[in-house]
């Protein structure tokens, strides 16, 4: 029974997550603070009921400042040999990782 409710809250925790990237990206165009409100709240849900964020989701969130990343606005991404780079214009930070 225990063991239940517990995949159960994380599975609600899993979809709180990622609506809130859905919301993340529709409001980035009008409030792009909202964006990056939406990812802390994802963030704290994945920390509290111990889940990683998915790695397509984790992907759209700089690992340093935590910014929603938008390609073009707050994120710029490149192609190196086997790597795709993401640079987050707003700190800075590069990301590699292989595709
Ligand atoms: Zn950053």
């Amino acid at each position: 029974m225990r063991k239940k409710q517990k995949d159960w809250a994380k599975d609600m925790a899993y979809q709180r997550i990622t609506r809130l990237f859905e919301l993340a990206e529709h409001e980035f165009s009008s409030h792009p603070e909202r964006s990056n409100r939406y990812v802390q709240l994802a963030r704290r849900i994945g920390m509290r009921y111990r889940i990683r964020i998915p790695a397509e989701l984790k992907h759209k969130v700089c690992k340093r400042c935590h910014a929603y990343l938008m390609q073009g606005v707050t994120a710029r991404t490149r192609l190196e040999g086997d790597h795709i780079t993401t640079t987050c214009l707003v700190c800075g930070e590069q990301m590699r990782r292989r595709y």
